[in-house]
């Protein structure tokens, strides 16, 4: 597919309205992305047509839906470059994977006085499963600090590295900030202490190319509403190795081989890892939002989306009162800032009444809004279907806004 804007546009429906009689501009895409129009034909389809409980059937719907299913895990194995499609397991989302390794792994292979390595951007998913494992272990959370621009302290996280980390969960790209963090540095460097690595994928997935074998991570949870798919899925991938030695985390049907009173044995992976009956349709229609983004390309995507927090920087810069809150060099599209004077809330609701839809406040990232001493940000995510123009009403909105407090 070529880029045009203007067909990308007609792709989605939900883009075409309008808010408090403006015309819908919708920049919270980092909190979730809209649907493709293929998406939500998919859905409808499989309840109308296929809809089944899969694996176990006997009968042609059960036949179709589970190959439908089992499609969109080949195409995810292919979006991460997995080795197997065995490596990746459907989750609820990015929160779900990340708990499930540390409710599997961590309580297996983590103990008492063993660390974890987290670093200050992590959104609360990455934070919280392990605070709670630490409690229960007595193993010890440490905490990567970062510089005032939003990068990681490298050095620091250099030095927290010992024989005693025994895991390193880290977000790829931040939701708060847009850092993109060295992940493969940090990959490597934590695997020569024998430490496994979790990456937190959930936004860099829909930006960056990810390559799980040539990053050689063990883990990485993402979730599909923030890459064009339904909400309620995410995925985990992990290698095969790493999988299979974790015990089950959630029991039921699908997730074993035989059960008896005295004693059940365990499905192999992926099953192993999905009790119960999964979320089926939106795991089928998963795929058009994959398939969306494979006739674009991720570096065109990107490309388009660099240009869009370019060309925000340049209007926004010399803004009296806009303070710009994560000015890494690697970035994806996510402008995070504050005004002089302003709580971000009104900020957004000043946007909010020009049809421009932001998020404010701490981005379930309160660790790191205390880093900076503040209470929140606005955000403007920006995304494929994102144009010029709409920055150019943000930046005319922001700047308006500014000159309230700071004439
Ligand atoms: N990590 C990051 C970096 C995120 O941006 C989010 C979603 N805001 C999550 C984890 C959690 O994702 P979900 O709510 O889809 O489980």
């Amino acid at each position: 597919m070529k880029f045009d804007i203007n067909e990308i546009r007609g792709l989605f429906p939900v883009l075409h309205q309008e808010v408090h009689g403006k015309p819908l501009i919708y920049f919270d895409n980092a909190a979730t992305t809209q649907k493709p129009k293929a998406v939500l034909d998919a859905l409808m389809n499989y309840y109308e047509h296929d809809n089944s409980n899969i694996h176990r059937g006997a009968h042609a719907l059960a036949d179709r839906a589970t190959q439908y299913y089992e499609n969109t895990r080949e195409a995810v194995r292919e979006f991460i470059n997995a080795k197997e499609s065995a490596e990746i397991i459907f989750t609820k989302g990015t929160t779900e994977s990340i708990n499930l390794v540390a409710q599997t792994f961590g309580r297996k292979f983590i103990g008492q006085g063993d660390e974890i390595i987290i670093s200050t951007m992590e959104h609360h998913s990455n934070i919280v499963p392990w605070q709670m494992l630490c409690e229960e272990k007595g193993a010890i959370l440490k905490v990567i600090p970062i510089h005032d621009n939003g990068e990681l302290d490298y050095a620091e996280f250099e030095k927290l590295l010992s024989q005693k980390t025994k895991l390193v969960s880290i977000v790829h790209a931040s939701n708060a900030l847009g850092t993109i963090n060295p992940v493969k540095q940090i990959i490597e460097a934590a695997h020569a202490v024998g430490a496994k690595v979790l990456l937190d994928g959930a936004q860099s997935s829909s930006h960056l190319e990810i390559d799980v074998q040539a990053l050689d991570c063990d883990f990485l949870a993402l979730s599909a509403h923030k890459i064009y798919g339904p909400t309620g899925l995410g995925v985990l991938y992990g290698k095969r190795k790493v999988l299979e030695a974790m015990p089950p985390f959630l029991g039921g049907g699908e997730m074993i081989k035989e059960v008896t009173f005295e004693k059940t044995t365990y499905n192999d992976i992926p099953f192993k890892f999905e009790a119960g009956t999964p979320n089926i349709a939106d795991v089928i229609a998963f795929k058009e939002a994959l398939d969306f983004i494979k006739g674009l390309g991720k570096p065109v995507i990107k490309a388009h989306e660099d240009e869009l927090l370019a060309y925000s920087n340049e209007l926004l810069k010399d803004v009296k009162g806009f303070i710009p809150v994560g000015t890494a060099a690697d970035k994806v599209s996510v402008l995070s800032f504050n005004i002089n004077g302003m709580h971000p809330f009104d900020v957004g609701q000043m946007l909010d009444a020009r049809g421009i839809a932001v998020r404010t406040g701490h981005h379930c990232t309160q660790p790191l809004m205390k880093r900076f001493g503040i209470e929140g940000t606005v955000r403007a995510s920006f995304s494929v279907y994102n144009t010029k123009s709409e920055i150019e009403q943000l930046a005319e909105g922001v700047a308006r806004i500014a000159k309230i407090k700071n004439k």
